[in-house]
């Protein structure tokens, strides 16, 4: 027996053992696409390319039931949500913004003073995951094998930091006051060099100089008809939202910010993502890799255009190109059958309230400002005082004098009574009741979005196809938002492509905190800490 352990120590020390991790992919590339509703795959679908949207469709496993299973569905909850495989209530982040409260002002979810910007003087670069609670998929993944890379591109910070999650090797994004790809001190001391090298091959001024007229023959377009409508928000410089759109009249700083919006700023990020691919090595490590890539342009147009636009038609079959170019990248450089990609989206989007209304359709505006005030006077008129901090993503947060006193529940029945009268309001919850046995299943979904720390005190949701606005200007009729909980912000497609995925149409309804869960089983790591999801089953079963 001895002798048989010394043997085999003895080979161990003369033979050169190369670990491999057991039939897990090279490399996972998990693409979120800002403000992507289910149907767009479908209504693009007969002007897609054979190696973009439709290869991931036609070739992999494709859900066609994957909701959000919390309200409010927003780019930083959503980011987070993806990567955790749990809601806001445990992974913290319950908005792109809140009234943090230990700090007495609003925060960003990936707003961090504490770091040092990397790539630009400006604060955009003050960023780091510290708000998130816990563990991603990517931290599992490097917590298992620190060898593994994990990098996280986007043009919005939180697209990028939040899927690499706390143990990225990096996490890049958008700079509006110069262009470039930054980082900050949260992952390194300075920019790699590949980053600078980025900067000097690619200046952004080869990419601000392109318009952006239609990509095919207008006939093609379902929406040809559609250029000039009474919903579209006016990008600068323009009288009326119709094509050919370009950056050269306006100053350089505006060229920068309304840049995101054009579908040039989604091929700007995929450069990045492959400077990134080569420069890392990515998919050539003895442990899986992981790269995400957020494509935030789609949301910032779509925030102007609405979902029924020629814009957004045109921005799509242009991303279509783009996940072309990166699949054939990908084949490329880690091969065919070597990397597993995913697709999904960080929440959907509205129709244009406006247009709901034009046609007969429930939906419609609730203007803040009004309603505030309305507020703070009953306050006034019932208790002598106003006792409202302020109000921030429907969360209404009491000043801390207010809290915790044997007179904090009349103020909050007060409220609550006077918001349940409002003709917009679908469902107001008091914090006592949302961490009690929900109501209903929009009350479950405020209460997976609620995080007690960070949340108001008293939080209200909307009826179907309204919007908050601040106050009635004719501009507020014009463009669209998201962040309920009905199916037009929290259906999104979900796409498995790649490495033993087979190909198939699953309609098995399930939850966007099940992503993480499924990916567990593609990189057979133990479960991220605070992950509530399951796995998607019909990607493992054999055939
Ligand atoms: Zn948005």
């Amino acid at each position: 027996m001895k002798l048989k352990l010394l043997v085999l120590l003895s080979l161990c020390w003369t033979t050169q053992s190369v670990f491999t991790q057991k039939d897990a992919p090279k490399l996972v590339v998990g693409i979120v696409v800002d403000q992507m509703c289910y149907d767009y795959l479908y209504r693009f679908y007969p002007n897609f390319g054979n190696g973009g949207f439709k290869r991931l469709m036609d070739k992999g496993s494709h859900f066609r039931n994957v909701t959000y299973n919390y309200v409010p569905t927003f780019t930083g909850p959503g980011h987070a949500s993806i990567y955790t495989g749990t809601t806001p209530s445990n992974h913290g982040i319950i908005g792109n913004d809140w009234f943090h409260r230990p700090y007495n002002r609003g925060v960003n979810c990936v707003d961090d003073t504490s770091v040092t910007a990397l790539g630009t003087q400006s604060v955009d670069g003050l960023c780091s995951p510290h708000f998130l609670r816990a563990n991603t998929i990517t931290d599992q993944l490097k917590l298992t094998y620190p060898s593994s890379k994990v990098i996280g591109v986007s043009l919005k910070d939180r697209g990028a930091i939040l899927p690499a999650g706390h143990l990225a090797n990096g996490a890049y994004w958008y700079d509006y006051s110069s262009g470039k790809f930054i980082s900050s001190s949260f992952y390194f001391k300075s920019l790699p060099t590949w980053v600078n090298d980025f900067s000097t091959q690619h200046p952004i001024a080869s990419y601000l100089v392109k318009p952006w007229n239609l990509l095919k023959d207008s006939s093609c377009y379902y929406y040809s008809k559609m250029d000039d409508t009474p919903y579209e928000v006016l990008i600068a410089g323009k009288k009326k939202p119709i094509f050919p759109y370009a950056l050269s009249e306006l100053p350089f700083d505006q060229q920068l910010t309304n840049f995101t919006a054009f579908p040039e700023a989604n091929t700007y990020l995929t450069d990045f993502a492959f400077a990134a691919l080569t420069a890392e090595s990515l998919g050539k490590h003895a442990t899986t890799d992981f790269l995400t890539i957020s494509y935030s342009t789609p949301d910032i147009a779509g925030h102007a255009f609405g979902p029924f636009s020629l814009e957004m038609e045109d921005m799509y079959f242009r991303l279509d190109n783009e996940i072309a170019r990166l699949l054939t990248k990908l084949d490329k450089q880690v091969g065919k059958g070597n990397y597993v990609v995913f697709l999904t989206a960080d929440h959907a989007v509205v129709p244009v309230p406006e247009l709901l209304t034009d046609h007969q359709l429930p939906g419609g505006y609730l203007f803040l400002a009004d309603k505030e005030k309305g507020l703070r006077e009953l306050s006034m008129q019932t208790f002598q005082v106003d006792v409202i901090d302020r109000i921030e993503n429907a969360n209404i947060y009491l000043k801390k004098a207010f809290l915790n006193t044997p007179m904090t529940i009349n103020y909050l029945n007060t409220f609550k009574a006077a918001i349940g009268r409002w003709s917009e309001t679908k469902l107001v919850l008091t914090k006592e009741e949302l961490q009690q046995a929900p109501v209903n299943n929009w009350a479950e979904m405020m209460q997976a979005g609620y995080d007690p720390e960070r949340s108001g005190d008293l939080i209200f949701i909307l009826q179907p196809g309204f919007l908050p606005k601040s106050t009635d200007t004719p501009g507020a009729h014009k463009g669209t938002s998201h962040g309920s909980a009905f199916n037009y912000d929290t259906h999104v497609p979900v796409l498995f492509y790649g490495k033993d995925i087979p190909q198939q149409e699953v309609f098995t309804p399930y939850s966007i905190t099940d992503i993480a869960a499924t990916l567990v089983h593609i990189l057979d790591v133990q479960r991220p800490n605070a992950m509530v999801g399951k796995p998607m089953v019909e990607l493992f079963i054999k055939r």
